[in-house]
């Protein structure tokens, strides 16, 4: 079922982003210049313009910051997911990424939720990483 909804596109900028989801790792951009921390994956810092960047693993764990719930799928694919959250997530590390937060739960989502990232599969090995709540 999972398998219609769409993989991932990967090009050289987020690579490493989904090798480490595949692996279940969440892995952000840290820039060497300046020291900032930022997603999405991009090849220059979006603070200092420094090309000098870095991966690091993320923790995994933030809050909600905002949210919606979707209600009218996007694409024919998504029309057994809803209604879905979707949230903006600022990770542990400060940067802030949007995700769907996946789970029983999920629809009692509110902002300044704990959340922890899960993985889910999307054919091939390819994985996407969402968010769950925390209990
Ligand atoms: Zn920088």
């Amino acid at each position: 079922m999972n398998q219609e909804l769409p993989a991932p596109i990967v090009n050289p900028d987020s690579q490493a982003y989904w090798d480490g989801a595949r692996n279940g790792r969440l892995m952000i951009r840290k820039c060497k210049a300046c020291g900032v921390l930022h997603f999405l994956p991009r090849y220059l810092c979006p603070s200092c313009w420094s090309t000098d960047l870095e991966w690091i693993q993320s923790s995994g764990r933030g809050t909600v910051h905002s949210f919606t719930i979707i209600r009218r799928a996007p694409l024919p694919a998504f029309t057994d997911r809803v209604p879905y959250v979707v949230a903006l997530i600022e990770l542990e590390e400060g940067p802030r990424m949007m995700a769907n937060i996946l789970g029983e739960d999920a629809l009692a989502t509110g902002i300044g939720d704990a959340v922890e990232v899960c993985f889910e599969e999307r054919g091939d090995g390819a994985k996407i990483p969402q968010f769950s709540r925390r209990k």
